[in-house]
């Protein structure tokens, strides 16, 4: 890889994601019937609604005449990196479309997993779980990645991604670049 210094300078800053609008989801009152209310998992909610998210983002995208997408990126540590130190052990990011402003992908890298780690303290195996550990690189190193795979993940949905916009991280644009040939 090229110093981080030569990564591209075309830099465009994220609008904040507060003003992200139609990303509340509306829950029952705490006051509601006392019948049982059976919400689906936590995962599938937001795999819907990111679905729903880039369709409409690429609907508003075709009345511009352009065809790629826009998107912007960033991602949060759990531990904040200290500039010599980055030792997080999960990192999220998120995708957000030019013109919805929905998010319409998401991933998290985590480096343990609480079920292994009770486990491994006990010298046993872990009987068999969902496990949440994905990631055994450096904490700084997430963000490109998870950047990365979803830049793929919308290529393969067919939505061509021709710009990713983010913050000065030009590490995750450099990675960006290279791996999925858009703009940064
Ligand atoms: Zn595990």
């Amino acid at each position: 890889m090229p110093p981080i210094s030569k990564a591209p300078q075309s830099i465009v800053q994220m609008p904040p994601i507060s003003k992200a609008p139609g990303s509340i989801v509306t829950m029952p009152p705490i006051s509601a019937p006392r019948s049982i209310v059976t919400m689906p998992p936590i995962s599938q909610v937001t795999r819907i609604y990111c679905n729903n998210a880039i369709h409409l983002e690429h609907q508003n995208l075709l009345q511009t005449g352009d065809d790629q997408l826009s998107v912007s990126v960033d991602a949060g540590w759990q531990k904040r990196g200290s500039g010599k130190a980055y030792d997080s052990l999960s990192e999220h990011c998120s995708m957000i479309g030019k013109y919805t402003c929905k998010i319409t992908n998401y991933k998290v890298r985590s480096r343990s997993c609480r079920m292994c780690s009770s486990a491994s303290s006990r010298n046993e195996t872990a009987e068999d779980h969902d496990c949440k550990k994905n990631w055994d690189g450096s904490a700084k190193a997430m963000e490109q990645d998870m950047t990365v795979e979803m830049v793929s993940e919308c290529n393969e949905k067919g939505f061509k991604t021709g710009t990713v916009i983010g913050d000065d991280d030009s590490t995750t644009m450099y990675c960006s670049k290279t791996e999925t040939s858009c703009r940064c």
